[in-house]
């Protein structure tokens, strides 16, 4: 995993995914080398350069130029092995327009979330995996519901990490927000 401080951030763009959340969806993910993955919302790249480490393919998009660009950014300092392509636009309109792919990853949905796992799901290969981040309360919910429709069956993982840090009179535990991690796999 890329530790956190070795991403290149902006105020304007979220992430990236925190390391040990990043851990978690990697592992729900399950990639391997000639999978197809795409990362709806790609943000600063976090989950992008880690399905980049592992994938045979990426597609990354996101509806802000500026995530696009530091996802690029962080790319270019980290160095890859797959195939990347950027794209910048709605998740909705660029799903359509893609050939059938392997893992969905979905850090960012702006609203559209049950159509974007309706979507992904229908160019989804058999045993292929989507795998959705949440810190709203709302969106686990709305993931839960769209993959039932879909018959699949959804794993959900909710984590409170709380993280050391070094003081003069001991190591402080800083929590962090709680994360939901929805994922499942295509029969
Ligand atoms: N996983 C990222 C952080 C995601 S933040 C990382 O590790 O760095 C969520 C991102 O989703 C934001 O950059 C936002 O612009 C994008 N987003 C939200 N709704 C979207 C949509 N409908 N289509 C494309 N991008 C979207």
């Amino acid at each position: 995993m890329i530790p956190d401080d070795d991403f290149i951030q902006i105020k304007e763009v979220p992430g990236p995914t925190k390391e040990e959340i990043r851990c978690l969806v990697m592992c729900k993910a399950q990639i391997s080398s000639d999978d197809t993955v795409v990362d709806v919302g790609c943000g600063s790249g976090g989950l992008t350069l880690e399905s980049a480490q592992r994938a045979g393919k990426v597609i990354a998009l996101d509806k802000n130029p500026e995530a696009i660009d530091i996802t690029r950014k962080n790319l270019e300092k980290h160095g890859y092995s797959s195939e990347i392509q950027l794209m910048e636009g709605d998740a909705l309109v660029i799903i359509e327009a893609l050939h059938s792919f392997d893992v969905l990853i979905v850090g960012g949905s702006g609203g559209d979330l049950p159509l974007i796992i309706k979507q992904g799901y229908e160019k989804l290969k058999k045993n292929g995996r989507i795998v959705i981040t949440s810190i709203l309360l709302e969106t686990r919910v709305e993931a839960v519901n769209a993959l039932k429709k879909m018959r699949m069956t959804p794993d959900v993982v909710e984590v409170n990490i709380a993280k050391g840090k070094l003081t003069e009179r001991g190591t402080m535990m800083m929590g962090r927000n709680p994360i939901t991690i929805i994922s499942a796999v295509k029969i």
